[in-house]
């Protein structure tokens, strides 16, 4: 394994996962991972629609803590565990958020648009709303705007995940095409010093698509003076864990990135790639 770390893993703690976290733990160890963080969801005022129960990824963090420190333990002469979330951001719960990450003692903040106003584009339903083309505008507006709002966090997640998506056969992302508003979005988490989740959950499903941001994106991001990066595989089950990271990390090389990170208490620690 070139990467030794996976920096986007979620368990049963979060809404969409059944995976018990010691079967990750163990199958990390034997993937030759030597570090990996937990990023479990946090999604306050997720929408009540969609056939999911009441707030569904509102975390429960005195279990996910202690399910943490239990295995950081059993395994620490074999892996070490972080502690982070991925915060789901939205203006009407800015507040909560901003108290959740100064009450707890994570060791990564993931900060992610999971919904658009209110919609989440995960679901077809999403995609009827407006043209594509101008709920891709929308999902990178309202990106910039909950970052400037938000600001306790290490990475922005997945940025472009939107694309994920997509209806089949469409094809109007591209950098190029929102490139005055993607790079508002870089050059903010530049002068923030904010880094970018690299992302690989789309090529679990297909290696061929590409990961999130996109490596335009990536490019960019160097271009404009950013250096950090983590790699996260995202996944929500065992097998997903450092999905791709080969050809991920190639593409960073490609990018003109030769560092990449690990955080513990909120610092970022480099690694050469
Ligand atoms: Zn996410
Ligand atoms: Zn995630």
């Amino acid at each position: 394994m070139s990467i030794f770390s996976d920096y986007h893993l979620h368990t049963h703690h979060s809404g969409d996962s059944e995976a018990p976290m010691e079967e990750m733990v163990t199958k990390a160890i034997g993937l030759g991972l030597k570090e990996m963080c937990f990023t479990e969801h946090m999604d306050l005022d997720y929408p009540t629609c969609y056939d999911l129960p009441p707030e569904p990824f509102t975390l429960d963090v005195k279990s996910y803590r202690e399910e943490v420190q239990k295995y950081k333990e059993v395994y620490k002469d074999k892996i070490s565990i972080k502690f982070g979330v991925e915060i789901g951001m939205q203006p009407v719960c800015l507040k909560a958020n901003q108290r959740f990450i100064k009450e707890n003692d994570f060791d990564f903040v993931i900060a992610s648009i999971h919904l658009i106003d209110a919609q989440d584009p995960y679901y077809e339903s999403f995609w009827t709303k407006d043209t594509v083309e101008n709920l891709y505008k929308r999902y990178f507006d309202i990106t910039l705007e909950n970052i400037k709002l938000f600001t306790d966090f290490d990475v922005l997640g997945h940025l472009d995940y939107m694309s994920r998506y997509a209806p089949e056969g469409d094809h109007t992302y591209s950098y190029e095409r929102f490139k005055d508003q993607i790079d508002e979005i870089l050059k903010y988490l530049v002068e923030n010093g904010k880094g970018l989740d690299f992302n690989s959950k789309s090529l679990k499903k297909s290696p061929d698509a590409d990961p999130n941001p996109s490596p335009a994106i990536m490019k960019r991001f160097k271009e404009l003076g950013g250096s950090i990066i983590t790699f996260g595989s995202d996944a929500h089950y065992p097998e997903g864990i450092a999905c791709g990271f080969d050809k991920m990390r190639d593409i960073a090389l490609s990018c003109g990135f030769t560092e990449y990170y690990t955080f513990e208490s909120r610092t970022p620690i480099a690694h050469k790639l």
